[in-house]
């Protein structure tokens, strides 16, 4: 069985690895000249900059990639379990190191609102049932059978997922401050917390069970380690080549179009390109079936993304590795991005230093940071 897969981000390096240990011959086809995708590294005067991901949250599902083949991660990575997941600043100064340690959280938690500590440990275990649900029964569960869906609305309904995560969370806590930090989690992956389901508030049991972790060397160094798994494994790598048609019969795939007029055929083609991309010119229109041409049209794009490199002379001590920082206007600040496709000039940023774990991101007595800002 031959197999393409194109695109060499986490999700296309996971899909070759898998198809490999299933015994096919695989080729990852990437159209830039280094692989990972989002999670590239840039390097620049002794200093490396994590293109994207920089919060590891289910660090097992990277490991098993390895123990696929029978081969230790650790020989290939370094994934460290951070103390302190997120500092939350807010404009009047006060600050919350959100954490795995409950005293710890529990002491903050009292210190800011002594009203809602009860509230907070019932919230936690309220997103215990929707992430046992949400995450260990249904994540890898493909939702394209009508009769397998309604069968989950019961369940769903019970779990409220008619709220948005942020009226779940103000449904247990009262207080402003800890309502934006517990509900901030759909952030992380795009959407909107006054409007996204509460069953997303799974991932704030999700980070209490496994952690936030860290890459040493930046995340650029698992990709590092993944590709040489796959060299090993004898998927055959093509760096610079860019696809640009799959091609079909009408009824099978039959392979892909390089940009150079090359063909390749296979039995399998996984693309993990953007999505509006594959749709609109990888695949021919005509292959394309009614239903999902209507379902497209009304499809809209997630936010985006401001995503600021830098590094500086002088090492910032007093910077946590993962600052997440409130503006005032937070709920008017997400209300532009996501409706009203403007940006506020009161902005919420997320701000992480490597350095403050790993001093080898950038040289001697220097820090280097990401900062990014929701866009519409
Ligand atoms: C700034 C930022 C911060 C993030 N932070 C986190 C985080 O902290 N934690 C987290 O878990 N997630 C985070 N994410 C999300 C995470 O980065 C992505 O979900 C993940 O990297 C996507 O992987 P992917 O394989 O699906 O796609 P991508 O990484 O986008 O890979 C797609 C690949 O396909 C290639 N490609 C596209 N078209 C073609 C073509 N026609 N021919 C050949 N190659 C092609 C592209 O060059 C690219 O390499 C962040 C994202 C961003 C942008």
């Amino acid at each position: 069985m031959k197999s393409i897969v194109i695109g060499s981000g986490f999700g296309g390096i996971s899909a070759a690895l898998r198809l490999r240990a299933k015994g096919h011959e695989v080729i990852l086809i990437e159209k830039q000249n280094d692989l990972g995708g989002r999670a590239r590294i840039f390097r620049k005067n002794g200093f490396s900059f994590d293109a994207g991901p920089t919060v590891i949250t289910a660090p097992y599902l990277i490991y098993e990639l390895f123990e696929l083949f029978g081969k230790d991660p650790k020989n290939y990575l370094n994934i460290k379990p951070l103390d302190i997941w997120y500092q939350f600043v807010f404009e009047d100064g006060t600050k919350f190191n959100y954490s795995g340690n409950d005293e710890k959280m529990k002491k903050q938690i009292s210190e800011v609102s002594p009203d809602d500590l009860e509230g907070y440990i019932k919230l936690v275990n309220f997103t215990k049932k929707i992430f046992e649900k949400g995450y260990l029964e249904l994540s890898d569960v493909p939702f394209t059978k009508p009769f397998f869906m309604m069968k989950q609305i019961p369940s769903l309904l019970k779990l409220k997922s008619y709220k948005s995560v942020y009226s779940l969370v103000s449904s247990y806590v009262k207080n402003e401050k800890l309502r934006r930090i517990l509900s901030m989690h759909p952030l992380l992956v795009g959407g909107n917390p006054f409007t996204t389901t509460s069953i997303y508030g799974l991932i704030l049991y999700l980070e209490k069970k496994w952690g936030i972790h860290y890459s040493m060397g930046g995340t650029g160094n698992i990709i590092k380690g993944l590709e040489t798994l796959m060299n090993e494994e004898n998927i055959k790598i093509k760096k610079g080549f860019e696809v640009n048609k799959i091609i079909s019969n009408g009824k099978t795939i039959k392979g892909i179009r390089l940009a150079n007029g090359d063909e390749i055929s296979a039995n399998n083609v996984v693309c993990n390109a953007d999505p509006p991309d594959v749709y609109e010119r990888l695949l021919n229109k005509k292959d394309l079936n009614f239903f999902f041409n209507f379902k497209r049209k009304r499809m809209d794009y997630s936010m985006g993304l401001f995503v600021y490199y830098f590094g500086t002379k002088k090492v910032y001590k007093d910077v946590a590795h993962h600052t997440i920082k409130f503006g005032n206007k937070y709920k008017e600040h997400l209300d532009d991005i996501f409706d009203k496709k403007k940006l506020n000039d009161d902005i919420s940023y997320y701000l992480h230093r490597p350095t403050a774990t790993d001093n080898s991101m950038a040289p001697d007595g220097c820090d280097c940071f990401l900062c990014s800002s929701s866009s519409p």
